[in-house]
């Protein structure tokens, strides 16, 4: 082995900047960082070609001496720790003092400052970790960091961009990341000359999401909630809004974005029963706790924390999440989500609002039981969609397709695998032609689809023949069946497709439409596959399957008490 050497500086440098800047969108991250902790009330980004060939953010923050500026660009040189206790309390964003070093290392830096109140600026360059002079430079108060061409002096990286229009989304997800974790920050973005959003500073979460979520689908549903924890806040997308990856689900603890594992699977928890598995909920949430309560030193780029007591957390937002969403799904659009613009709004402050507010309101309880059946009942369609049913204490309102679906999937999840699992061997053996992807496709999942009930046979390079259906789904064509289950699984493009995904599918498939017309027996057969449901409340989506209006509740209304 060769002798031991200290690494000369510049060497040192360019590795350093490896753990901090990765890319433009780092630089944008650790820029917009020194902004707000330098107390910035309005941020402007500017990036050229994706931040490759230019980077630069603007700032109305306290600004920099011009005696600091030369010790800007030295590793470890921060104003914001002093001790190592202080690290016990970190309140600002950075407290590494490597951001700006690094950058210099790897890039063309050149900063201007003007302190509040000082009367003159000064600027000073670094390029490739060799320094300029300060000199005295005209400039608003506040301070302006530019980085040129990232990582021309080190190709290995360099090699390593992507294009400009992909290095742009990931610095257009950056800023908005900062977007949501500081809604009091004005926020102006800039691409290649031409401002892709301006925020107006001092809003707040709700109303940065209001503006930020898209118009139409099913409305998001905003949260706020304070306990001796600190305090929740945010916006829960419904779960027609999941994803098959968790990059919907932005979560934010002090204003600093994370991608934290607890905090991942609290929220997953919370939605638990709302979504189907393999889906991942999209949602915006914000936890502010006191600074000691967490450790932010775990990770160079500081995207993993460490909570002093996870327990409680997990079981806060856990519980947080569900609740939120459960007051809410039991009534689309007349839960908590009718503050937020997008949902269905009930004429505000009348009857029916209050009457329907106090009944899916906080108060309601969380999982209603289902309600006793009365002898005689009677049960009818409406619209071949609902079914209005007589309960022992009011009336429910049953989503028809969703309560099949509910029924047929807890019945596939029961005989799935087993022998004894209905299917319907075909007469009439009908074919299918696949591409060699959807072939091996099916050879992939065979297993899965035949314990489902499925039987099927490969004849020739690109045919398949269909042996059986599962016997739940006769009331489709057996091609147009497997047509289905092929897009499904790949559609799914290299991610397995779980068991359940492919149960729900079957259920969705084979389970009445909302608009099919129900003759009497049909319904009464499905009432009572009800009775042996573990979860009766919510469709295989996530949807709730009824509405349940109580005789109290019906008097109220009618002004009878
Ligand atoms: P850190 O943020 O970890 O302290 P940086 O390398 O990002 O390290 O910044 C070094 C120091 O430069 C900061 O501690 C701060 O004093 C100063 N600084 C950087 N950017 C700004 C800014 N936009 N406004 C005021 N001061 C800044
Ligand atoms: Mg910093």
């Amino acid at each position: 082995m060769p002798p031991i050497r200290i690494l000369p500086a510049d060497v040192a440098g360019k590795i350093a900047a490896g753990e901090v800047v990765e890319r433009p969108a780092s630089v944008v991250k650790e820029l917009i960082e020194n902004a707000i902790d330098a107390g910035a009330t309005r941020v402007d980004v500017e990036v050229e070609d994706g931040g490759r060939a230019r980077i630069s953010v603007a700032d109305d923050g306290v600004g920099i001496s011009s005696g600091d500026l030369g010790m800007l660009f030295t590793q470890h040189s921060t104003s914001k720790l002093a001790r190592v206790e202080d690290l016990a309390a970190v309140r600002t964003l950075g407290f590494r003092g490597e951001a700006l070093y690094s950058m210099g290392a790897v890039a063309e830096v050149a900063v201007v400052s003007r302190p509040r109140g000082s009367a003159e600026g000064a600027a000073l360059r670094c390029r490739g970790g060799r320094l300029e002079a300060v000199r005295p430079e005209a400039a608003p108060e506040g301070t302006r960091v530019e980085v040129r061409r990232l990582f021309y002096n080190v190709p290995a990286r360099r090699k390593f961009l992507r294009s400009g229009p992909v290095e742009f989304d990931h610095v257009r997800d950056t800023v908005l990341r900062f977007a949501f974790g500081h809604p009091r920050l004005g926020l102006r973005f800039v691409r290649d000359g031409q401002v892709e959003f301006a925020l107006p500073p001092d809003e707040t979460l709700q109303t940065r999401l209001a503006s930020a979520m898209e118009k139409g689908g099913d409305p998001w549903i905003p949260f706020r909630i304070e306990t001796n924890l600190g305090n929740l806040e945010g916006s829960l997308g419904p779960p027609s809004a999941a994803r098959t990856t968790t990059r919907g689900l932005y979560l934010f603890v002090n204003g600093r974005f994370v991608r934290d594992r607890i905090l991942f699977r609290a929220v997953a928890e919370g939605y638990r029963e709302f979504l189907v598995s393999g889906r991942h909920a999209a949602a915006v949430v914000s936890l502010r706790v006191p600074p000691e309560s967490i450790d932010v030193n775990v990770h160079p780029a500081k995207a993993e924390i460490r909570f002093a007591r996870p327990g409680p957390i997990f079981d806060w937002i856990a519980a947080s999440v569900r609740e939120t969403l459960s007051h809410s799904l039991r009534a689309p659009g007349l839960g908590p989500s009718r503050t937020d613009g997008n949902g269905i709004r009930a004429p505000q402050g009348s009857v029916v609002e209050q009457s329907l507010s106090r009944f899916f309101g906080a108060e309601a309880p969380p999982e209603p039981a289902l309600p006793d059946l009365i002898s005689g009942r009677r049960v009818f369609q409406l619209h071949r969609k609902y079914l209005i049913e007589e309960v022992a204490d009011g009336i429910q309102i049953i989503d028809q397709h969703a309560l099949h679906e509910r029924v047929m999937l807890e019945e596939l999840k029961r005989s799935y695998g087993s022998a004894d699992l209905p299917r319907q061997r075909l007469l009439v053996q009908p074919s299918l032609e696949v591409t060699d992807e959807e072939a091996s496709c099916l050879e992939e999942y065979r297993r899965v689809l035949e314990s489902a009930g499925f039987g099927f046979e490969t004849f020739g390079p690109r045919a398949v023949r269909i042996v059986a259906v599962p016997a739940l789904l006769s009331r489709d064509r057996p091609e147009t069946l497997l047509r289905d289950f092929l897009d499904l699984l790949s559609e799914g493009s290299g991610r397995r497709i779980g068991t359940d995904e492919i149960l729900e599918r079957l259920a969705c498939r084979s389970a009445v439409r909302f608009g099919d017309s129900l003759p009497d027996g049909q319904i009464e057969a499905l009432l009572q596959r009800r009775e042996i449901l573990d979860n009766p409340h919510v469709c295989a989506h996530g949807r709730p399957v009824a509405i349940r209006l109580t005789l109290d509740e019906l008097e109220r209304f009618f002004k009878r008490r």
